[in-house]
């Protein structure tokens, strides 16, 4: 029997608040037919690939050897999670670096953490020297945990990590539950954490580089579904990649397909898994008061909602968990973005109100709503480098959800390794994000292990 046909981006997918404004490149095609060879293919043509791009031409720049390079993209361009996510460049300077703390020590926390933190001062660095308008804001973000368990926990986290005097964690300034809701705005808050993090129009920012690696001679041609990658290089060193439109050789291979990873490389099955999430944009139809902050709102470690404020007056918010998490076939292992889930459909009605002080009367409602494919990582690392046993081909995949402040300096150390022959270590990338065979081979699934103590905590409330 043949097997099942992989997954691959579907069409129709729902249409996000970033998506309405479509740049003419979105479904473009450099040439009418795809290059029979070229030195460099990138997959995806979404924040990863097109920051691996990026690179790699800044890169030639300096080395004076320019490759060629042909993006392949499935749907239109920036049409993945990236171009239907939250907009929250937001480091994670206390929670997430706890939890790596006490699987692999304070020093891989700290390497972490750090990473994340450049990204804000690295695409601010970016956006003002290529004039990207992107509506891109550095703010600080206030993490609020809204039940006392959490905020214990969160709590006792950042002490531990406060105490190793690690510089990222300098940045996290704590106020503690008596004053946390009038800090914070946030009705109810049991803490309140805040650090400097950014927000900006992610389909934008991805557009206006894409515009100018074309510029710059790269090859896109979008509607382009790789289907297969040969298992073996031919006498010339070149991978054959077969897609929906003919084939092309190419030298050199950056898989950054995201939640699709698997599709091209099967050996990745186990270890990234499509995931859907869901976010929607809120207008006021009467002034708000203002929000110079952006959020993020803890109710549980795998219930939270993730906020920008909009310089339009409008607020993009993620999340919803509460609603859809419990029955896994709502997002786990699902490629379906032409749909809602319906329990959380109405969700964010009201959302605002609910939550934030002085929103009461403002007549807060969903303008836009939607879905996204995110490649969550099941030992919750990205994969960062080379691919176990296939020579000249990158991984820049497995993000978790927490893309933002992770993508554009990974992408910058696959460009790295590419054109300087630079060994993984080498890149600045922390060291626990190299793809490995190890990893490829664990067992362990961190994605179910946190679905299955959820259902718990919540049997435990009945
Ligand atoms: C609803 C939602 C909200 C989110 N909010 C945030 C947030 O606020 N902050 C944050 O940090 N992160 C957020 N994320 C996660 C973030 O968007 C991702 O981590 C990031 O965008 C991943 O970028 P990428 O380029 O790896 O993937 P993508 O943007 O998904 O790009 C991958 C591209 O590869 C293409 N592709 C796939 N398979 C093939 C194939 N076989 N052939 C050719 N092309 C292929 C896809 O069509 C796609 O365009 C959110 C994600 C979602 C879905």
């Amino acid at each position: 029997m043949p097997s099942p046909t992989p997954p691959m981006p579907i069409q129709n997918s729902t249409e996000s608040f970033w998506r309405t404004q479509l740049d003419p490149l979105d479904s473009h095609r450099t040439t009418e037919a795809l290059p029979t060879k070229t030195d460099i293919v990138v997959i995806g043509a979404g924040y990863a690939g097109v920051s691996a791009v990026y690179f790699l031409l800044e890169r030639s720049k300096v080395l004076a050897s320019k490759p060629s390079i042909v993006i392949l993209e499935a749907r239109e361009a920036c049409s993945g999670a990236t171009g239907r996510n939250g907009g929250h460049l937001k480091p994670d300077l206390h929670n997430r670096p706890a939890s790596i703390a006490s699987e692999f020590g304070i020093d891989a926390a700290a390497e972490a953490a750090a990473f994340e933190a450049e990204h804000v001062g690295m695409i601010k660095e970016v956006v003002e020297k290529e004039k990207i308008d992107c509506d891109f804001v550095v703010t600080r973000v206030v993490d609020v945990p809204l039940n006392e368990s959490v905020g214990i926990k969160l709590k006792a986290g950042y002490e531990q990590l406060v105490k190793s005097a690690a510089a990222p964690f300098k940045d996290v300034s704590y106020t503690d539950y008596d004053k946390a809701e009038g800090m914070s705005g946030v009705k109810g808050a049991k803490g309140c954490f805040t650090y400097t993090a950014g927000h900006l129009w992610p389909y934008k920012f991805v557009l206006h580089l894409l515009t100018k690696a074309i510029t710059e001679g790269v090859n896109l041609q979008t509607h382009t579904p790789v289907q297969r990658v040969s298992s073996s290089q031919d006498a010339e060193g070149y991978w054959a990649i077969t897609t929906a439109r003919g084939a092309i050789r190419a030298k050199t291979i950056v898989h950054a397909s995201n939640a699709y990873t698997s599709t091209i490389l099967p050996e990745y099955k186990d270890s990234i898994v499509p995931v859907r999430g869901i976010c929607c944009r809120i207008t006021t139809p009467k002034p708000a008061p203002h929000l110079s902050n952006s959020y993020i709102l803890r109710s549980s470690g795998w219930d939270y909602e993730y906020l920008i404020p909009r310089s339009d007056g409008s607020i993009v918010v993620g999340g919803a968990r509460s609603v859809f998490y419990s029955d896994l076939s709502n997002w786990y292992n699902t490629t379906d973005d032409s749909k809602l889930m319906d329990s959380a459909r109405h969700y964010f009605d009201g959302y605002m109100q609910r939550h934030f002080r002085g929103w009461e009367d403002s007549g807060a409602a969903v303008d836009k709503i939607w879905t996204g494919i995110m490649g969550y990582s099941t030992d919750s690392l990205p994969h960062i480098g080379a691919v176990p046993s296939k020579p000249s081909q990158f991984m820049l995949a497995g993000f978790t959800g927490h893309g933002m402040p992770q993508i554009f300096l990974s992408a910058r150390g696959i460009a790295s390794m590419i054109m300087e022959d630079k060994k993984f270590e080498e890149t600045g990338v922390p060291r626990i994000y190299q793809t490995t065979r190890a990893r490829l081979d664990s067992k362990r699934n961190k994605i179910l292990e946190s679905w299955e103590e959820s259902q718990n905590e919540v049997r435990s409330k009945l």
